[in-house]
């Protein structure tokens, strides 16, 4: 108890410091504010049933703040929307894909983030090249890539994940009922992770209903990401989601969020009376340390490789912290 609240005050007096150098430094230190946004959706472009139109539209009367339209190998041009729906500080659309490939039966799909064409999906000659393949040709034309739903089709294993080069992003959340999102994510990430590799874990809709609601239908609304951005840009969230300044989450909203290099301070806002648990992990997937409250913090100490957290509600809404690392050198 007492560290407890040794470590609620050196929260506030970190949140009071970083207030106070905002105040001083603004045109360094631009405020930061809260964007919610989903990063894979579905129209009729490909296999969704409804238009980009009434796509965003759900969106935005949910009061999301960015959405990214990724249809299967096309790329929906969102401009004409954005320059109908799109709104300062309110609502942006993001350019997307969902790059569509296999090797056999195994479904390996890519979003690619900030493009400008369609860019064609790569076929290797087994799975690991596949999906290197299209990343390398997703950041060859200057996008981003981000690995869907690895437990598809069972298609992407963890050895998999940990070899894959120049990939920062990949589902740990995908709210369509077929993607075996419920079996070994999170152990598939920890062991990237333990191997070196700086990738940070998002969630999606994935959503292709939007006219028909219920249990075990294709619709919006089960996985977002929350990111921590100077403004509603294209540049400014996909920028910060790059660093991993953002969470993830299925129904767990964070009030207040800090990452740096050794140290996560995270305070959970309460939704009515909801219990919370803060799980730190760290290299191998080992448990850290569990804090129960809406507040916790954790130092990373000598051996720990990195730290990640994963809160858990008492009626199963979850949320993902990003991983800090140890600071180069140290
Ligand atoms: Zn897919
Ligand atoms: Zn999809």
């Amino acid at each position: 108890m007492g560290t407890g609240r040794v470590r609620i005050g050196l929260f506030f007096a970190a949140a009071l410091a970083w207030v106070a150098g905002t105040a001083r430094l603004p045109s360094q230190s631009p405020e930061l504010r809260w964007y919610k946004g989903n990063l894979h959706s579905h129209t009729i472009n490909s296999d969704g049933d409804s238009s980009p139109d009434a796509v965003a539209r759900w969106y935005k009367e949910q009061s999301y703040h960015f959405l990214a339209l990724t249809d299967h190998n096309y790329f929906t041009d969102p401009q004409g929307l954005e320059a109908f729906l799109g709104a300062k500080d309110r609502f942006l659309l993001i350019t997307g894909e969902e790059v569509t490939s296999r090797y056999g039966k195994a479904p390996i799909h890519v979003n690619a983030f900030r493009l400008q064409h369609t860019i064609e999906p790569f076929f290797g000659e087994d799975i690991p090249t596949t999906l290197q393949g299209n990343v390398d040709s997703i950041r060859g034309s200057g996008a981003i890539p981000s690995l869907n739903h690895p437990q598809f089709g069972w298609a992407i294993d963890a050895a998999t994940l940990a070899g894959v080069r120049d990939l920062g992003l990949f589902e740990v959340y995908n709210a369509h009922p077929a993607t075996n999102n419920e079996w070994g994510l999170e152990e598939m990430w920890d062991s990237a992770l333990s191997a070196g590799r700086e990738i940070f874990g998002i969630a999606v809709d994935d959503a292709h209903e939007f006219k028909r609601f219920g249990s075990g239908r294709s619709n919006p609304g089960g996985g977002w990401v929350e990111v921590l951005a100077p403004e509603l840009s294209e540049e400014a969230i996909l920028g910060a989601v790059g660093r991993g300044e953002f969470y993830a989450s299925t129904g767990v909203k964070i009030e207040q969020l800090r990452r740096d290099r050794g140290q996560l301070q995270i305070k959970v806002a309460q939704n009515s009376d909801r219990q919370y648990r803060t799980v730190f992990v760290g290299k191998g997937g080992r448990i850290l340390a569990r804090e129960t409250g809406l507040e916790a913090t954790y130092r990373l100490r000598p051996g720990d490789g990195y730290v990640r957290a994963t809160i858990i509600d008492s009626n199963g809404g979850k949320a993902w912290v990003q991983p800090v690392f140890p600071a180069k050198g140290s």
